[in-house]
This record gives C-alpha cells, sequence and structure tokens, in this order.
C-alpha cells in the first residue's frame, strides 16, 4: 500500500482547466488541494440516470428535464428587466425556462442543442420554469458524470459552474483518492458496518447507487464525529489522570442536619444528582460535572449540598451567577438555608462598596468566609482563596469557558460543578460537553401547576390588564417583562450597535421605563408598582427585589435582568411585552420565573408577530411547557452555532455532519470513542496511530488543557 499521500497536497492550480482566476474562486470555497476537493461534499444530487419525460412534469415540484432547445429569446421590459427565454422539447411535451437579468445567456444557448434544466416546475398556460438551474449536454457526454447517472451538484460560486467543479471532483477522484489513507482502524469499520474511505470519497461524489450514497455520507460523517468524541474522551481523561483531587468524607453531622433542615421532600432527580456528587467528591479525582436541570428543577439545592459536603471538610466553596440580582438571591436563600448550621457566607458583587468589598476579600483570603456567593467578580484578581474545596458555575451558558477556568484556578484542582437550564439536548451536550459528566434532573418538584401560556394581541391589552389585576387581588403578584429598558435594545456588548439602533427606533415601544410610567400613572396607578433593570444602581436594585420579596410590590416591570433563576414563588403572572423580540430559550426563561409555588400560574406573550419566524416561537412556546423539547426546537430555527454562540462555548465547526438529523451516527461515534480511549488511553496501538497524528494536528494541544 502506498503511504506516502503528499499527494494529496497537489495544488490545484495544478490542475487541468485551473488557470489564477479559477483558482481564486476556487479558493474562496475552500479549495486549494486535492484533498480538498475530495472533501468538498455536494450540496444535493439529481437523479439523471432516470429523468422525468416533460409530458409527466408536476407543477409545483423541483424536477430535472432534459431535451434539445428549439427556440431562444430575449427581451427587455418597460421596466428595464432583461429576459432570456428558451424553450425546450424531449419530444413528449414543451417546457419554458425564463432567467432575468443575466444576458450572457443569450451566448451560451444555441438551438438544437441537448440542455438540462433543474427548478420548480410552474403551470401556467404552458409549463415553466423560472431561473433554472441548467448545463448543456455536450455530444460526448453519454455515458459521462454528467448524464445518466446520479450526479453531484455543488455549492458553487459565480463564474464556477456546474460542469466544472464536476470535471475537478471527477480528476481528484481518479487520481487522488487511492491515496487516501484509512484513519479509522478495521475493527471499528467492521464493527460500525462503515465503508473505507476511498469508497466513501467515490461514492459521495459520484454514488453508482443512492445507498452506496448514504454509506458513504454514514462513513464520513461518522469519521467526523470520531473525531470529535476522540479528542473529548482524551481530554476528558487527561483531566482525570492528571490532577489529584480533594478526597472528601461525604458522611458526616453537618451534611446530615443540612438534610434534616430541608424544607422539602427532594425530587428523585436531586437525590439522583446528589449521589452523583457525593461520588465525585470523595473520589481523588476533581469533580467535573453539568448539572442540567429545566427552569425551577431545584438546582439550587443540589449546589448548596456540595457547597455543604466541602465546608465539612475544612474548605471553602464558591457560587458565581451571572447577575447581581441572581447573585444577590442565591445569597439571601443560602444564608436562609446554611446559616442555622454555623455556616459562615459572604456575598461579593461589583455593586458593592469598594470598603465592603475589600473586606469580604479579606475575609475569603483568611478563610473566615465558608461560602463566597458572588457574580464574575469572584474571579478578580484580588480575590484569593484560602482553601477552595468546590466551585459552582451557575447558569453556566451566561459565562465563557475561560471564566470557568479562571475560578477554577483559585483552587488546587477544586470539585467543579456547572449548572445549566437551558436544558442543552442531548445532541448537543454530546458535543459541547462532552468532557463532563452530566447529572439531569427531569421533573419538577411535586405539587407544582402547569403554567397556563396565552398569545394575547395588542388589541386585547386591556384584558390582559384586568387578568394581573384580578390576581393581585388574590393576594398574588406580577412580572411584566419588556425588551429594552428605554427603547434601546439591551446587549452591553454592542454598545456602538445599540446607539444605531436608537437612532432607527423612533418609539419607545416595548420599553421598561415607557411602560412603567404608563402604567404608574394609568392602569395600575392604585397598585404598587416597581421597575427593575440592569443600569439601576446596585443598592437600588437590591431594594426593589427584596420589596418584591416581601409583597411590597404588586406588579414589576423589568427587562430581562429577572430572566435568569430569579425565584418569588407568590409570582403567579408573567406578561411579556413584544414577546416576538425574544427567543425561544429566553421566552421559556421567562415563563419560568411562574409557576414556583403552589398557586396556578400564568405566562401572556403580547406579541404582534411579523414575521412566520416569529409567529411560530410564539406558537410552539404556547404548546409546550416541556424546556428540552423547546430547547430542540430552538436548536432547529437557529442552528447550533447561533444557539450557543460557538466560539464561547467552544462548540467545535462540524462540516460534514448535522448533529440534529445525524445524532444516531454521533451516539455511535461517541461509544467507539470513549471505548477505544478506555482500552488504548494514549493512542499507542499502532493501528490508533493515524488517528493519534490527526487528533495533534487538528486539535493541536488543546486536548490535554482542561
Ligand atoms: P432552578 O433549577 O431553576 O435553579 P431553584 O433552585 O431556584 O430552581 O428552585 C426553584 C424553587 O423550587 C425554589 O423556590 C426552591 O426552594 C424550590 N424547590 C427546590 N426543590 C424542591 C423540592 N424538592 N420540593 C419543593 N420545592 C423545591
Ligand atoms: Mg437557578
Amino acid at each position: 500500500m502506498m503511504r506516502d499521500n503528499s499527494a494529496l497536497k497537489t495544488p490545484v492550480r495544478y490542475f487541468k482547466g485551473v488557470g489564477p482566476k479559477r483558482g481564486e474562486l476556487l479558493s474562496k470555497l475552500g479549495i486549494e488541494t486535492a484533498e480538498d476537493i475530495l472533501y468538498y461534499l455536494p450540496l444535493r444530487y439529481e437523479d439523471r440516470s432516470n429523468l422525468t419525460a416533460i409530458k409527466d412534469l408536476r407543477a409545483g415540484e423541483h424536477q430535472t428535464v432534459e431535451g434539445e432547445v428549439i427556440t431562444c429569446s430575449s427581451r427587455i421590459a418597460k421596466s428595464g428587466m432583461r429576459f432570456f427565454q428558451v424553450a425546450v422539447t424531449d419530444g413528449t411535451g414543451f417546457v419554458h425556462a425564463t432567467w432575468f437579468n443575466q444576458p450572457y445567456l443569450k451566448d451560451y444557448f444555441k438551438k438544437g442543442q441537448r440542455v438540462i434544466l433543474y427548478g420548480k416546475i410552474e403551470l401556467h398556460d404552458k409549463l415553466q420554469i423560472t431561473q433554472p438551474e441548467y448545463e448543456i449536454v455536450e455530444s460526448e457526454d453519454t455515458d459521462s458524470i454528467h448524464i445518466g447517472r446520479i450526479v453531484p451538484i455543488y455549492s458553487a460560486a459565480d463564474g464556477l459552474a456546474q460542469r466544472y467543479l464536476r470535471g475537478l471532483a471527477d480528476t481528484a477522484v481518479a487520481k487522488y483518492s487511492k491515496f487516501l489513507v484509512e484513519r479509522l482502524p478495521t475493527y471499528i469499520l467492521a464493527r460500525e458496518k462503515l465503508v473505507d474511505s476511498r469508497f466513501a470519497v467515490r461514492n459521495i461524489h459520484f454514488p453508482t447507487t443512492f445507498e452506496n450514497l448514504e454509506k458513504a455520507y454514514r462513513r464520513i460523517v461518522f469519521e467526523e464525529f470520531f473525531v470529535l468524541q476522540l479528542a473529548l474522551a482524551m481530554k476528558k481523561r487527561g483531566a482525570k489522570r492528571d490532577e489529584k483531587g480533594l478526597g472528601h468524607n461525604v458522611s458526616g453531622e453537618l451534611i446530615d442536619s443540612f438534610r434534616k433542615s430541608l424544607p422539602f421532600e427532594l425530587t428523585d432527580g436531586q437525590k439522583k444528582a446528589m449521589a452523583d456528587i457525593s461520588r465525585d467528591m470523595s473520589s481523588t479525582k476533581p469533580m467535573n460535572r453539568l448539572l442540567e436541570g429545566d427552569v425551577g428543577s431545584g438546582k439550587t439545592v443540589v449546589a448548596a449540598y456540595g457547597l455543604v459536603l466541602t465546608v465539612q471538610n475544612g474548605f471553602q466553596g464558591v457560587i458565581m451567577a451571572p447577575t447581581e440580582v441572581l447573585a444577590r438571591q442565591h445569597f439571601i436563600g443560602l444564608s436562609e438555608l446554611l446559616m442555622p448550621l454555623g455556616i459562615n457566607i459572604s456575598l461579593l458583587i461589583g455593586g458593592m462598596k469598594q470598603e465592603q468589598k475589600r473586606e469580604a476579600a479579606e475575609e475569603i483570603r483568611s478563610g473566615k468566609v465558608d461560602i463566597v456567593v458572588g457574580t464574575h467578580s469572584v474571579i478578580q484578581e484580588s480575590v484569593q482563596f484560602k482553601k477552595m474545596g468546590l466551585a459552582v458555575v451557575d447558569e453556566q451558558h451566561k459565562f465563557g469557558v475561560t471564566q470557568r477556568a479562571i475560578l477554577k484556578e483559585k483552587g488546587y484542582n477544586p470539585h467543579i460543578l456547572v449548572m445549566t437550564a437551558t436544558p442543552i439536548p442531548r445532541t448537543l451536550a454530546l458535543t459541547v460537553y462532552g468532557d463532563l459528566d452530566v447529572s439531569i434532573i427531569r421533573e419538577l418538584p411535586k405539587g407544582r401547576k402547569p403554567i397556563q401560556t396565552y398569545w394575547v394581541e395588542e388589541a386585547r391589552r386591556d384584558e390582559a390588564y384586568d387578568f394581573v389585576k384580578e390576581e393581585i387581588g388574590k393576594g398574588r403578584q406580577a412580572y411584566i417583562v419588556c425588551p429594552s429598558i428605554d427603547g434601546q435594545i439591551q446587549n452591553p456588548k454592542s454598545k456602538i450597535q445599540n446607539k444605531f439602533q436608537f437612532a432607527n427606533s423612533n418609539s419607545k415601544a416595548g420599553s421598561a421605563e415607557g411602560i412603567f410610567n404608563d402604567l404608574k400613572s394609568g392602569v395600575f396607578a392604585d397598585y404598587k408598582i416597581g421597575m427593575l433593570h440592569g443600569r439601576m444602581p446596585s443598592s437600588e436594585k437590591e431594594k426593589v427585589m427584596k420589596d418584591f420579596k416581601n409583597r411590597k410590590i404588586d406588579v414589576l416591570v423589568s427587562t430581562v435582568v429577572i430572566e435568569v433563576g430569579i425565584d418569588v414563588p407568590n409570582a403567579t403572572v408573567m406578561m411579556i411585552e413584544n414577546a416576538e423580540r425574544f427567543g425561544l430559550a429566553q421566552l421559556h426563561q421567562l415563563r419560568g420565573r411562574v409557576g414556583r409555588g403552589e398557586h396556578e400560574s400564568f405566562c401572556i406573550l403580547l406579541a404582534n408577530p411579523k414575521t412566520e419566524g416569529a409567529a411560530k416561537r410564539i406558537g410552539a412556546i404556547e404548546d409546550t411547557l416541556d424546556g428540552f423539547q423547546i430547547a430542540e426546537e430552538d436548536l432547529n430555527i437557529r442552528g447550533p452555532g447561533e444557539f450557543f454562540g460557538t466560539r464561547q462555548h467552544g462548540l467545535p465547526e462540524i462540516k460534514f455532519g448535522n448533529i440534529l438529523k445525524d445524532f444516531a451516527i454521533m451516539e455511535r461515534a461517541r461509544h467507539e470513542a470513549f471505548d477505544l480511549v478506555r482500552r488504548d488511553p494514549d493512542l499507542s496501538e499502532e493501528h490508533h496511530r493515524l488517528l493519534k497524528e490527526t487528533l495533534a494536528e487538528r486539535f493541536k494541544g488543546k486536548i490535554c488543557e482542561s
């Protein structure tokens, strides 16, 4: 077998027909070498082995026809638009193709030529195809790559015809596919019933049957996912092997009294998560665990359990939350729960006075404080722990990978627990957090009533307000959430963009300040109404939250600062202004602020969606309460990149596969990868050597840092 695969790196400009101009166009498509062509996968395929006869064309469908050009004509409309039209026949009927503003086509098509057209068939007074894809059939094409078979269609660029790309692919396959090496060990090919890499590459471009095409695709995607999972498996193993963790004693008086002091019975999911944490924290390897659970599933108490464990063992614990409001709430909640047990808790957030912060930092350094609750302030350089045993990151998806890493560095191989209320579909969890162990809380605490969700149009706003008043009459409270503070779109990261949006928006519709002022002097004049947004001074925020919690406020008008974590069980109405402006996951999070107590709760979505997508989102929220399902839907609508700002969350780029559709392949790949690393942890066996090289090349040292 040829070992030398440097031929694969042959630059495309050595290919026939690739001059400087086309070379540049190819380079824009990411094609530089023979290998790049081989892995430039077709977008779709056309079955030209079995073309549709013109008489059998069906309006509304995308179909391919082949026939002879019988007329060509151009005309210019009054508007200046240029039309070019050809009529084509295959002996069974006629079809007319029209293109706009492509005058050069008149030099391309000639009467008597054979052509292939692909597009959506329309039937007006005659059969038509508008702006079809087209290809001239050369006389020598019988038995060629362009016709009479399943033909690949590539994502092209202007100036690169399908025929041309297909020709390149054909040359690459014929001359270079033989240099492809097989990275996957034979036993995996056999076990997973995968075709070899050469067969796969040949058939992904020029499949002999659709069945072979499927085999080829499955093989290529498997390898992509497998390499990724292998990297994750190595990373996970590296973290486990290299670090000596703090083996905690998980039984003791403190943890017993904690359990006894809980005001409710734990759900099965919570018990299971606590058992997972006990197991991890008693091990001499550091815990690295993700706790996933829908909004309101009770993750905080699970974190508290871990924190108490570490305190019992003479270490300090820290919990980091993404907003001050949430950090304060945790501080209050944990104080109530843990102070009676003699545990010292301290708050550390940016909004505190300099003096207070210094004091807190000093107490953390001296070890006087057992548990620190804070925002990203806790990862500042000035903050040093005496002995950190457990770091908890709440609402992990709001933080970047680096912040988690810095927090971890504050201790010596501390245990790590990250929590997220954005239920990550399993599909994504496997790719993004593949190096973490995962505990999932599936159920909500007993006795919760499902939240009733209603989509209300602007015209019925007053009815919605009446409903809020009714609930207040029963002693309940309400949130009214607005997309912005004062008409500007909230996004602290892009101040410049804000300015533009401000300049463009002439209304204060949907602004918290505007609505607060209107309601205060109008509809809710006789009620206690408060406002909360991120730009208020810290002390004011604190006061408002406290007042809301203590029922001194009936209606809280707020921005999305209350999106994460806020827990006021007596609040039963969540009214969302301009709901169409929020994303799916965000709407679900907001809704999760109610339905936390024994009372029936409601979510009112005020929305006049202008696009189909927006209407779909609102409908999806109305239809389901299951956060996992919503996340899956969100992922479908937005795609993985946007769902989780790709870079920030370290989601690797996936080129070939689709992590939603090809989930079954991902699972197999994961299974095999983790199995392999278990058996050959250093990939030192000969048949794993190429995989090891591939990892080294692709992940350049990223595997062993964690
Ligand atoms: P999340 O998972 O969204 O962070 P929280 O930890 O804020 O949820 O818990 C939501 C609410 O449920 C809190 O008021 C908490 O005290 C309460 N809670 C947690 N666990 C239980 C339980 N097992 N039974 C009843 N209430 C619970
Ligand atoms: Mg929470």
